[in-house]
């Protein structure tokens, strides 16, 4: 019998995650061995949504309440990456924190997460320069700094900066406040 027959029966003839009934593929659990119990039945809608994280339409993962609680270690699998990705939305969060999975299941689940974009940009100075956590700058302008009223003068030292998720930003102590730097304003003391 081929994997899709096996899931098919599997399954009722359903996707696996929403229960549609048309254009039913299989879709491989990575990481898998090929076999029938790591793959999952799912249709074309839920297929190119997984296939394309960053335009998940919302509320159809709402199917996630019911799926997850598939006898399915694949299945439970897919509704847990899913339920990672949407877990800004609060009730995935709610779902995540009640959702059970065996230990080994879990390790699966966790070792296929849909990677999220990973930002390896590393942050330059002005001369690019590589900045790291805790070093010095200085200031190659002038910098009007908003909210806090004083200007950071040119040549001004920056010590122990932190980098933050953006690339282009540092943060770092000027006059006493915590601000946000361009780092492309910034020389390495
Ligand atoms: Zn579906």
């Amino acid at each position: 019998m081929s994997i899709k027959q096996t899931l098919l029966n599997r399954s009722n003839h359903q996707c696996e995650l929403c229960g549609a009934t048309e254009s039913l593929n299989v879709m491989e659990v990575t990481p898998s061995n090929g076999t029938a119990e790591q793959a999952i039945l799912v249709c074309q809608t839920c297929q190119d949504q997984i296939a394309n994280p960053s335009h998940m339409d919302v509320n159809h993962w709402r199917c996630l309440n019911d799926c997850m609680w598939s006898p399915e270690p694949a299945v439970q699998v897919i509704a847990f990456r899913l339920l990672t990705i949407l877990r800004t939305e609060g009730w995935a969060q709610d779902l995540l924190e009640i959702m059970y999975l065996e230990d080994e299941t879990r390790a699966w689940a966790e070792a296929g997460l849909f990677e999220e974009e990973e930002d390896t940009t590393p942050t330059k100075d002005s001369n690019g320069a590589l900045l790291q956590e805790g070093d010095n700058v200085t200031l190659i302008k002038d910098l009007v700094v908003k909210g806090a009223n004083f200007t950071a003068k040119r040549g001004t030292l920056v010590k122990n900066i932190h980098l933050t998720d953006n690339p282009l930003h540092i943060e770092g102590k000027v006059n006493g406040t915590q601000i946000v730097l361009v780092a492309a304003f910034l020389k390495k003391a």
